[in-house]
């Protein structure tokens, strides 16, 4: 399954400098999942290329039933971590908190039915009430699965070999799978929100949820266990640099500041494994902040948004995060001047 792992690198998430890194808890292998329990009762749920999940989730088991966090890409994956979790407890789920909007996170939220509270941030609700099918974001992505559909049929015809024929026929099968699961897709907002804080305290588990200030999105909620010290931080902070192109960059190392002032020692990221050094969030603050002053500088010189991306210098994060080429991405350029512009809020 290397390959459908190397494949999915290909999404939109940039991990740099990441190697897989164990928790030191219980792993419990589910036909779809790979679940850490990284406290008691307390799982990060990691999908295991069996179906395309394409980001984390968090499952939090208390007394009586079982709060979740994200729900993966569409409601097929939804359905397999609803699944996984039946492998840990028999609670019921009661409670699915979104960290952010975007489809990666927010598409599974159906599998887990119709009388579900759904706990997001108010931008949360309306990018979800809004006009989701059309997001930019969720636009590129059914784009870039469709060309890798169409990449691995042509790799397909050009096979030569029995065996590179049946490793490229399971991909396309995987692939497939993904887009027609589209199909399915109802866009479910929170029904229930909030603006900054909001804590449970139910069932023997303070669970906190915390809008820290823009980053990501303009509405990424951090979830904190502060009895077990473990944070689930969505895409606002991973281990290396985030998706950019719904992003508030020059807002985004505040934030992250906002984020130290919690006490925690591991960090739970959407994507990627989890992060016991937190020296990376240092590292990717100051990325966020010279990136920032890199794209401003380029600007006032009157290059454009394609110039700017290509120019920008960030090669001093190469040994933090693996900037090794001249250059910075274009789509993250481009919202960066939408925003500096006025052409997008
Ligand atoms: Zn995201």
């Amino acid at each position: 399954m290397a390959s459908l792992s190397s494949l999915k690198t290909c999404s939109l998430y940039l991990i740099a400098s990441l190697s897989p890194m164990a928790l030191g808890q219980e792993i419990i292998e589910t036909d779809n999942h790979r679940l850490e329990e990284v406290a008691e009762g307390i799982y990060f749920a990691v999908g295991n290329d069996t179906i395309y999940t394409m980001s984390n989730a968090l499952i939090i088991e208390r007394d009586n039933d079982v709060v979740v966090v994200d729900s993966h890409i569409t409601p097929a994956a939804g359905r397999a971590l609803r699944d996984s979790i039946r492998v840990v407890t028999d609670k019921p789920v009661t409670i699915l908190i979104n960290s952010h909007f975007h489809y990666d996170h927010a598409n599974g939220v159906p599998a887990f039915g119709p009388d579900i509270e759904i706990i997001g941030h108010e931008v949360t609700y309306q990018k979800l009430t809004g006009d989701p099918a059309n997001e930019k974001t969720y636009l590129s992505s059914l784009t870039r699965f469709d060309n890798t559909v169409n990449r691995l049929e042509q790799e397909l015809e050009a096979a030569t070999s029995n065996d590179e024929r049946s490793e490229l026929q399971q991909q396309l099968e995987f692939w497939r799978a993904h887009v027609a699961a589209q199909n399915e897709i109802v866009f479910t907002p929170p029904n229930t929100t909030l603006r900054e804080t909001m804590t449970l305290y139910r069932g023997g588990r303070e669970i906190q949820l915390h809008f820290l200030g823009r980053a990501h999105t303009g509405g990424d909620l951090v979830i904190y266990l502060p009895e077990e010290k473990i944070v689930f931080t969505g895409d606002m902070m991973l281990g290396g640099i985030s998706y950019l192109g719904d992003g508030y960059v020059s807002e985004w190392a505040d934030t992250l500041q906002a984020l130290k002032q919690l006490d925690f020692d591991l960090i739970l990221p959407g994507h990627g494994p989890g992060i016991r050094d937190l020296s990376r969030i240092d590292s990717v603050q100051a990325y966020y902040t010279d990136l920032t002053e890199e794209v401003r500088r380029l600007k006032a010189l009157g290059y454009s948004a394609e110039e700017t991306a290509t120019r920008a210098d960030l090669r001093k994060h190469a040994d933090t995060l693996g900037v090794n080429q001249l250059g910075a991405n274009l789509e993250a350029v481009q919202r960066m001047y939408d925003l500096m512009d006025g052409r997008s809020e």
